[in-house]
Formats: C-alpha cells, sequence, structure tokens
C-alpha cells in the first residue's frame, strides 16, 4: 500500500524539494493532490508528470482544475490523502491546516505562520479529529527528532539561526539593505517571503512561538543562538542537563523525508551526507537584539499572548510584501510591526477561526496605514 500525498504549495521551495524526495520513493509514496497560487505553467508540467487526481490553482481557472482558496481544503481533506504536506506560504495555509488535523491527516507543515497565528486552534483540531503536525521546518524538525517523538522531560530547546546575510552588518548598513542582497541567504536556498524573514530575525521569532505550540515549551524554556554554518539544526537539554542535537548540511529534503516517514527511517542517497572534517568549525553567537529589533517584537508577542502572535505575522506579512515590491527600506519592516502591535488590542483570545482571522485582518489594516496606503 503506498502513502497517498498531498502537497500543497507544490510549486515552491518546500514543494519542489517535496516533489524531489517522493521522486526517489515511488514505492512508498503517490500524489494524490497538488495546489498552487499562481504558477501554472509549473503546476501543468508537474501534473503532467505525477498523473494526481486533483489538481488547484487558486488564482485562476483552468479546464478540469479546481480553483479558488476552497480548494485546499479540498485537497488537504481528500479520504484518499494520508499526508498534507503544507507548503504554502503565510496565513493563506491556515484553514487547510485546521481542516487536515480534523479530518484526521498528518500535517507535514512547513507553513510556520498557520501555527504562529492559530496553535491552539490546531492542537484542538488535531486532538478532535485524530490528525497530528509533524514539523518539517528543520530547527523544530531537530527538536522532534532530539524528543524521540515525544515531548518527554525536556527543559530547554535552543533554536539555531543561521543569522541571516547581515549577521555582521553595522544596524546602519542593515537598514539600508536593499532587496537582493536580503534575498541572498548565505547558507540557505527558500522562497522570497521567508528569506526576508531570516533577514529581520522574524522568521526566528516565528520560530520560537512555533516550538511554544508545538512542544507545549514555555517561552522561558526557548531561546535561539546564531550558528551560521547552519549544521546543527537545533539543540534539546533535558531535566538532568544532557543535551541532544541534529545535525546535517542544511536542505530541507531530509526534514521532509523525516516528516513523512516518522517514526521509521527510510535509506535516502538524495542528500549530501554529513562530514565534520568538510564541515570544519561550528561557532555560536548571541542574536543582536538592538540590530535585529523584529526578532524581540515577535517574542513579545508569543508572550503576549492570545491574538497578539496572530498580529505580529500579519504585520510582518504586509510590511515584507511592501519591502519586496521596493516600497520601503529594510529598516522599516520592524517599525511597521512595532506600530501595528502598539495598535493591536492583545488582550483578545484566539478561541476560533472566526477570531483569528478578525485580529489578521485589523493587524494588515493597521499595518498598510503604517506603510502610509490607504487602510
Ligand atoms: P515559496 O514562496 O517558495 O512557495 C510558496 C507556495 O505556496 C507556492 O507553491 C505558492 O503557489 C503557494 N501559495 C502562495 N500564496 C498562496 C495562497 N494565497 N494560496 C495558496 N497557495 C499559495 O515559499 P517556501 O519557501 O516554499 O515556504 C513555504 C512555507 O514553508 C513558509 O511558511 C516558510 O516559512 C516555510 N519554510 C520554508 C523553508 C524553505 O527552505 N523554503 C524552510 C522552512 C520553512
Ligand atoms: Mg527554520
Amino acid at each position: 500500500m503506498t502513502t497517498g500525498i498531498a502537497v500543497l504549495g507544490s510549486t515552491g521551495s518546500i514543494g519542489t524539494s517535496t516533489l524531489n524526495v517522493l521522486t526517489r520513493h515511488p514505492e512508498r509514496f503517490r500524489i494524490v493532490a497538488l495546489t498552487a497560487h499562481a504558477k501554472r505553467d509549473l503546476l501543468a508540467l508537474q501534473a503532467k508528470a505525477w498523473s494526481p487526481d486533483f489538481v488547484g490553482l487558486v488564482s485562476e481557472k483552468v479546464e478540469g482544475w479546481a480553483t479558488g482558496t476552497e480548494c485546499l481544503v479540498e485537497a488537504a481533506t481528500r479520504p484518499d490523502v494520508d499526508i498534507v504536506v503544507n507548503g504554502i506560504v503565510g496565513a493563506a495555509g491556515l484553514e487547510a491546516t485546521l481542516a487536515a488535523l480534523r479530518a484526521g491527516k498528518r500535517v507535514a507543515l512547513a507553513n510556520k505562520e498557520a501555527l504562529v497565528m492559530a496553535g491552539e486552534l490546531a492542537r484542538c483540531a488535531a486532538q478532535d479529529g485524530g490528525g497530528e503536525i509533524i514539523p518539517v521546518d528543520s530547527e523544530h524538525s531537530a527538536v522532534f527528532q532530539c524528543l524521540g517523538g515525544r515531548a518527554s522531560n525536556f527543559s530547554r530547546i535552543i533554536l539555531t539561526a543561521s543569522g541571516g546575510p547581515f549577521h555582521t552588518w553595522s544596524a546602519a548598513k542593515v537598514r539600508r539593505a536593499t532587496v537582493d542582497q536580503a534575498l541572498n541567504h548565505p547558507t540557505w536556498s527558500m522562497g522570497r517571503k521567508i528569506s526576508v524573514d531570516s533577514a529581520t530575525l522574524v522568521n526566528k521569532a516565528l520560530e520560537v512561538i512555533e516550538a511554544h505550540f508545538l512542544f507545549g515549551a514555555g517561552y522561558d524554556q526557548v531561546t535561539a543562538v546564531v550558528h551560521p554554518q547552519s549544521i546543527i539544526h537545533s539543540f534539546v537539554e533535558f531535566a538532568d542537563g544532557s543535551v541532544l542535537a541534529q545535525l546535517g548540511f542544511p536542505n530541507m529534503e531530509l526534514p521532509i523525508l523525516y516528516a513523512l516517514t516518522h517514526p521509521d527511517r527510510l535509506h535516502d542517497d538524495g542528500t549530501v551526507r554529513f562530514d565534520p572534517l568538510v564541515a570544519g568549525a561550528l561557532t555560536f553567537e548571541a542574536i543582536r537584539g538592538d540590530v535585529f529589533p523584529a526578532f524581540g517584537l515577535g517574542v513579545a508577542a508569543g508572550k503576549a499572548g492570545g491574538t497578539a502572535p496572530a498580529a505580529f505575522n500579519a504585520a510582518n506579512e504586509e510590511a515584507v510584501a511592501a519591502f519586496l515590491a521596493g516600497r520601503i527600506a529594510f529598516g522599516r519592516i520592524a517599525q511597521v510591526i512595532e506600530t501595528t502591535l502598539e495598535g493591536h488590542d492583545n488582550h483578545r483570545a484566539a478561541e476560533s477561526l472566526e477570531a483569528v482571522l478578525d485580529a489578521d485582518a485589523e493587524a494588515r489594516s493597521l499595518a498598510r496605514r503604517a506603510l502610509g496606503a490607504a487602510a
């Protein structure tokens, strides 16, 4: 019996890496659904190569394919789907994540924004429907592997961060960084939005919140450290002081494969095997909170709880889109987030999808005002 896979966001960086992994294991997996937002030609090539029963293109109607945002939930909840790989970027991946968990699916989750916005709702959906989240994000996959698949008695989670392209730059130079410079990540090749998030260290703040929800860790138990070589993907310290880490050359195909096969490990020749002599020295530095203020803003939003993480995420999505469109300087991203969070009512509970989506919409309108555009 092969395992049925739905790949949401199949045309993106995580999506295409997923298809690479699946190409190597046809005896174990079959693709039953593919969805994308806009890259129609690439999606058509993928559909031709894999012949899935379901193809969804959100932004455009194509003969024989599903369309509109509802195609995401449809793909994620099909009876012939066992595992949903969620490689959608941003808030757009939230509803399909919740629906898949409620439908009892394993969700191999790269779309961290969904957990940041609605971590508690995702936990409840998994509990109600029998679904499970297996993290694809490399740091969380590392933590998950160190925990042995159980939330055992860890005392601390130390997430590693590459530090992004600006980790040695002065604050003044960082504020003026261009789009090309922000997209030029030193160790990972990723989509545009997460590349900018890595450069601002928003990505690491999103990951602290993600760890809080995935592993039930208090914010005092999760820290992050810059590790420019991106070889150690994270550390877990246990109650007795022992520390485990998971290592490998940076390549998302490994955490994707593990999310598909857990608790098994499948023989795979697709990625370069780790060699400590090739890796060389592994170094660590503190995050420079003064140069990368968005990191602290995100962690504070996580600690504030309720709808604050959703507001943080929404403000960041708006600010990053404006930066990528050339409308604001790099240094304005953190300012827009700060202004948005100041205007957001932190005391609302993220108790329903509606409450989360309301907070998301309100924060986007605050952020757009801060960006100087019509709200
Ligand atoms: P990407 O931009 O390369 O791909 C995004 C995919 O989502 C595309 O297929 C696109 O068509 C689809 N999409 C975009 N907007 C959509 C919408 N409104 N509705 C439906 N589909 C939509 O992004 P990526 O780098 O692959 O990142 C995807 C997710 O994985 C993000 O949450 C990111 O933070 C996370 N992640 C990525 C990496 C990586 O190496 N790329 C690593 C860890 C986590
Ligand atoms: Mg990561």
